[in-house]
């Protein structure tokens, strides 16, 4: 029996409203015509509004998830998001460690738009040292990349020189996305490769509220083309393409920050 269609896996939290973590995921992933798997690390309520209120799994059933997927699956790329608090990040760490999933990106998504927090503070210890480390790629916005670094960053300067500070921190590959710049009009984001190479990936800024889960679809979509065998470079243009065509053609769901356009 083959086992050779190209397989990714999500390490992340649902959004009841279908916009962001885990149904972003496996939007792109689908999308990307990969086939996609789940590790349900947090359940949220949640919708175009906001957080409402979330609950981190037990360990255990992390554990068991982890075990379901590699008694049967061939991944060989997988991603990680929302991850709650140290003991889930650590038991991420651990079940990454057990087993091969394949390239990992690890988005270290730490607050919603709306302000919630998806990883607790005294978390944010355990990613930089223990995740960071064995990703192949890393890709935080900017505030998120300010935490790992401990650096303030106002400038493509900054965002540079952030992005050579979480290579030196073990994470091969840095894609720092630079969507949160607020007085721009364009979105540029700076990437740094594993043999030293860096480049700026560049889109317009689009004036949209609809942008719930762009952070879980640029990462998932990477993923997926990791997992189908493209190159890390390759992997980013694309992802960058892909959240781009999401965000230009919207679509109206909720009364809040609406999801992005997987169809257009
Ligand atoms: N909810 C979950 C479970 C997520 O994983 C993420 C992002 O990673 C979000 C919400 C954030 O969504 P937003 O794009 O609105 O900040």
């Amino acid at each position: 029996m083959t086992n050779d269609f190209p397989q990714a896996l999500t390490i992340a939290g649902t959004d009841s409203g279908g916009g962001a973590g885990i149904s972003a995921d496996f939007k792109t992933m689908q999308m990307r015509g990969v086939f996609a798997t789940m590790v349900v690390v947090a359940v949220t309520a949640q919708n175009t509004l906001g957080v409402q209120d979330a609950l981190a799994m037990p360990p255990e059933l992390i554990d068991e998830q982890f075990a379901s997927l590699a008694a049967d699956f061939k991944i060989s790329a997988c991603k990680t998001g929302m991850l709650a608090d140290p003991l889930r990040v650590k038991t991420v760490v651990n079940n990454l460690k057990r087993y091969n999933f394949g390239l990992l990106t690890v988005d270290p998504v730490m607050i919603a738009k709306g302000g919630a927090k998806l990883l607790s503070d005294d978390a944010i210890d355990v990613v930089r040292d223990q995740l960071l480390p064995l990703a192949d790629l890393v890709t935080p916005n900017l505030p998120e990349a300010e935490e790992l670094t401990q650096m303030t960053i106002t400038t493509e300067a900054t965002m540079a020189t952030a992005g050579r500070r979480l290579q030196s921190m073990g994470a091969k590959n840095v894609l720092v996305k630079g969507g949160h710049f607020s007085s721009e009009d364009e979105a540029n984001d700076y990437v740094l490769l594993e043999n030293g190479r860096s480049f700026w990936l560049t889109s317009k800024r689009k004036k949209t509220r609809n942008t719930h889960g762009t952070g879980d679809t640029i990462s998932s979509c990477i993923t997926a083309e990791l997992a189908k065998g493209k190159s890390m470079e390759e992997a980013l243009r694309i992802g960058k393409a892909y959240v781009e065509a999401t965000i230009k053609q919207g679509i109206n769901v909720g009364h809040g920050h609406g999801p992005l356009n997987h169809w257009a």
